[in-house]
């Protein structure tokens, strides 16, 4: 949700007339899109500001905005622990941004807004997209859900749901520029529907995005066990192009400490979910979000959670250890784990988690597999000469990408780009993703791929005519500069 909130935060500066600072440029502007989900947020947000004071003392004129879940939650505190940031928005009002930069520059102070409701939907707001291949499509924003560990419906309010036509709409836009994958997305998305009445709204959802030609792949997180009725299952198995892969988070494989939580639903309709799901596609890749340590946890309950992991074979999960969120219904509960009991009883999830997401991925050897292609998901591609992508049951794929003539006399010019489809053969499982080491069995160049050729075209031709622009002007005359964007390398 915060990477796409970045994507509009991106699209309206820009149409406010501001650039992408090149790497290693001192930007006029930077944003802080933060999250309050992590621990320690407040503390690396004050460090990433005091890291900027001096690149703002030495750069006349630049301006530090803060927006998210941390500043909807610190507010006024920004200001006070960093009087050098400009501007504090909160999370309903992106779409001022622009306005309050040029408020405080104008005015010289920092303007600080927050509105309680929502003001603009997001998704009516531009965006600038980090990929020409693969989208977010918010659907709802917000929950109506009270997990006491969780400081969300604080700071995004109740959810609201955008109407179905306005996303099939966006959809068929990203479709028509070549995206071929898109990712609906919702803090509670398979409750879609709640704020109108339709309780089968996300699975009539799914399949009408199954209407929609040349959307390839449809995908969606983070749907919760409670709304995740037979509906959308029978929606998932019956659209052939909604991937057979579900984000389903768990967060505990015990019954009280499930009913502590205020999550609505039991370890049994868990697994029978996953039971259903599996009938219904079989290859599907289940993944979820584990807490450990939750206030009261024993190790019954935390062996309740171990029980559940082994029964439902997850693909692969986030593991995380329980810590106070001031704020949240948990933070004043008493039993509080001590630390060293929360670590031990990680470790030891962690190590299930590995063990069984690497017999599951071993069991991939040999398999086919149809990979989206993707810009900056192998970090060591350069090195192993390999390029990277997701399957369609979103495991991560390490591949060669060489492929075979057509004729099979040596290898196709034909070069996989970010957004094309390989169809490849796992050669080998590990616990985080699958290798595949033969030659592909094919590249299928697709609308996404021409996208993504023309967007680094462009790309090189703007830094070419930046490049040009930095030069002196014939009869010296300097064209005006764009206000620069982005993060400043620290230098020195
Ligand atoms: Fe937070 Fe998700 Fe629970 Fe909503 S459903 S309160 S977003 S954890």
């Amino acid at each position: 949700m915060n990477a796409h909130d970045s994507e509009r935060v991106a699209g309206l500066l820009e149409d406010a007339g501001y650039a992408r600072a090149p790497e290693g440029d001192t930007p006029d502007l930077v944003v802080f899109n933060t999250c309050a989900v992590r621990e320690n947020a407040a503390d690396r947000l004050y460090g990433n500001l005091g890291h900027l004071l001096p690149a703002k003392k030495a750069h006349a004129g630049m301006q530090i905005a803060v927006g998210g879940c941390l500043a909807q939650m610190e507010r006024e505190q920004i200001t006070k622990r960093a009087p050098w940031v400009d501007v504090v928005y909160g999370t309903h009002n992106i779409g001022s941004l622009p306005k309050l930069l040029e408020r405080a520059r104008d005015r010289r102070e920092a303007q600080i807004e927050f509105e309680e409701t929502l003001a603009t939907f997001p998704s009516l707001l531009p965006a600038r997209r980090e990929s020409p291949y693969s989208a977010w499509v918010s659907i709802s924003v917000g929950c109506n859900n009270t997990c006491t560990f969780c400081i969300v419906p604080s700071l995004r309010g109740t959810e609201r749901d955008r109407r179905p036509g306005d996303i099939l709409e966006e959809i068929g836009q990203l479709v028509d520029q070549g995206v071929i994958e898109v990712t609906l997305l919702g803090q509670n998305v398979n409750s879609y529907g709640s704020e109108f009445g339709d309780r089968l709204a996300f699975g009539k959802l799914l399949r009408a995005c199954g209407q929609i030609e040349g959307l390839e792949r449809v995908r969606f997180t983070s749907p919760h066990p409670r709304d995740f009725t037979d509906d959308v299952i029978a929606a998932m198995a019956e659209t052939p192009n909604v991937m057979p892969s579900l984000h389903m988070p768990l967060q505990s494989g015990s019954d009280p400490i499930l009913r502590a939580m205020r999550r609505a639903y039991r370890r049994d309709r868990y697994l029978s979910i996953l039971d259903n799901v599996r009938a219904r596609l079989p290859h599907a890749a289940i993944t979820t979000d584990i807490i450990v340590g939750f206030p009261g946890e024993t190790e019954a309950d935390f062996a309740d959670t171990l029980d559940v992991v082994r029964r439902a074979r997850f693909a692969s999960a986030f593991t995380f250890q329980y810590s106070i969120r001031a704020g949240t219904p948990a933070a004043a509960m008493d039993g509080q784990v001590p630390r060293d009991v929360v670590q031990d009883r990680y470790e030891r999830l962690v190590a299930l988690i590995e063990q069984i997401s690497t017999e599951e991925n071993e069991k991939q050897d040999g398999t086919v597999v149809e990979v989206l292609v993707a810009e900056g998901e192998g970090r060591k591609d350069a090195a192993t000469r390999r390029m990277s992508g997701r399957a369609r049951d979103n495991r991560l794929v390490h591949f060669v990408p060489s492929a075979p003539a057509v004729d099979g006399s040596g290898p196709s010019p034909l070069t996989p780009r970010p957004g094309d489809i390989v169809t490849t053969r796992v050669t080998h499982g590990a616990p985080h993703h699958l290798i595949a080491d033969g030659a592909p069995l094919d590249v299928r160049r697709t609308r996404a791929g021409d996208a993504w050729e023309s967007r680094r075209d462009v790309a090189t031709a703007a830094v070419n005519a930046a490049a040009g622009a930095a030069s002196p002007q014939p009869g010296g005359a300097s064209r005006p500069a764009p206000v620069l964007l982005g993060m400043p390398s620290r230098r020195g």
